[in-house]
């Protein structure tokens, strides 16, 4: 035994256990890997804003740039207010987190310990297994119904160790969406005494038809947590802030568990910023409608099939998708194979500018010549 097998062989084995996130290769990465050009590279990877950030969100990062040997405010006041004014909920009703992501772990490291179990579905974002282990607490997958959440599946999961559900509404990497009335009808049927987490990541990208009055729903059920982040709509993703709306008395739970500065300055005001500007959200939003229907109008032209999605990605059928993979990043395409979750067969794109969805499209027809039809038979 090395010496530092003596002290990895302490760690539980729930953490020794746990397989790392695999996040979307990075454009520096790829150009160093293929000996690419970093400017010819098109990443659509990690769902992040083909537009960017708010330039408002740019100007208010400068305005703090002075001050940055000081801490930031660990309460989040500015924000929580702007959040409050913008959502209609208390500022006591949210919680501040280093991404959403984080705050996904909050409530995992809050409700859950060994010998607990929490529920989610198969397909579903991927941090949620991962948070439930590293608490040392049982995941409970429930099978997917059309690659999306089986709801009464799920509800029926629930036992008497259960502590958390999660749901990702949109869901990632699969882009499907629960129906509103189904989930406050779940909602209203799980116990009280277990918390839902509702992830609604891509909520700005779904019309305002498709919209769940989500956060209303916390009055009659304190047991649901509904998290949101400025990653995607609002292109701050590479700040980490986003946010949970909860009753006040989970709030102050999940806050005992955060870090006492876990979303910086920068983020903070990057964040208030952004939410006041509009322009920027509805332009984010059209160009995803856009990107959209232009992926989709290329797949079909293509014979490519595909999930149809509400977020600002899709998870397509490519037969092989890590050949099919392989050879796109060869010619300098970064999408993300999600064998990972069980999908070996789909690549998910997340949607770019024009230019870059028509790079995406071109090189995947060139490649699918490449790889056999009957590899690709779904
Ligand atoms: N939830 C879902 C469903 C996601 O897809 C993501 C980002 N991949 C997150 C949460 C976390 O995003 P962030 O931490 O950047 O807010």
């Amino acid at each position: 035994m090395s010496s530092h097998d003596a002290l990895i062989q302490t760690a539980p084995a729930h953490i020794r256990a746990i397989a790392p996130y695999q996040p979307g290769k990075p454009i520096a990465e790829l150009a160093r890997e293929m000996g690419l050009d970093e400017a010819g590279i098109v990443k659509l990877a990690s769902n992040e804003n083909p537009l960017g950030a708010s330039p408002r969100a740019l100007a208010a990062i400068q305005e703090v740039m002075g001050d940055l040997a000081r801490y930031p405010d660990g309460g989040g006041f500015d924000l929580k207010r702007a959040l409050s004014d913008h959502l209609g909920v208390a500022p006591g009703r949210i919680v501040l987190g280093n991404g959403s992501n984080d705050v996904l772990e909050m409530a995992a490291r809050a409700f859950l310990t060994p010998g607990t179990s929490a529920v989610y579905s198969q397909y579903a974002f991927a941090v949620y297994p991962l948070a439930v282990q590293a608490a040392g607490a049982l995941g409970i997958e429930t099978p997917a119904r059309d690659w999306g959440h089986d709801l009464d599946a799920m509800l029926a999961a629930i036992r008497p160790d259960t502590r958390l559900v999660f749901i990702a509404n949109p869901n990632n990497p699969t882009g499907t969406l629960v129906d509103g009335e189904a989930l406050k009808d779940f909602v209203a049927r799980v116990p009280g005494n277990v918390g839902i987490v509702l992830d609604e990541a891509y909520f700005e990208y779904l019309p305002a038809a498709l919209r769940a009055n989500s956060l209303a729903w916390i009055d009659t059920h304190p047991n649901l947590i509904v998290t949101r982040t400025f990653s995607k709509a609002y292109g701050l993703a590479g700040l980490r802030v986003g946010y949970a709306v909860c009753h006040e008395a989970v709030a102050d739970l999940l806050n005992r568990v955060r870090q006492p500065f876990n979303v910086n300055s920068l983020a903070q005001a990057a964040a208030v910023a952004a939410l006041g500007d509009e322009a920027f959200l509805t332009r984010s939003f059209q160009v995803n409608q856009a990107g959209m229907s232009q992926i989709v109008a290329g797949l079909d032209a293509l014979g490519v099939p595909y999930i149809p999605s509400h977020g600002n990605f899709l998870a397509c059928r490519v037969g092989e998708a890590a050949r099919v993979n392989r050879a796109l990043l060869e010619r300098g395409v970064i999408v993300r194979p999600i064998a990972g979750y069980g999908m070996p067969e789909h690549l998910r794109v997340s949607v770019g500018l024009a230019e870059e969805n028509s790079r995406f499209l071109k090189v995947l027809a060139e490649v699918l010549q490449t790889v056999p039809a009957t590899a690709r038979t779904p």
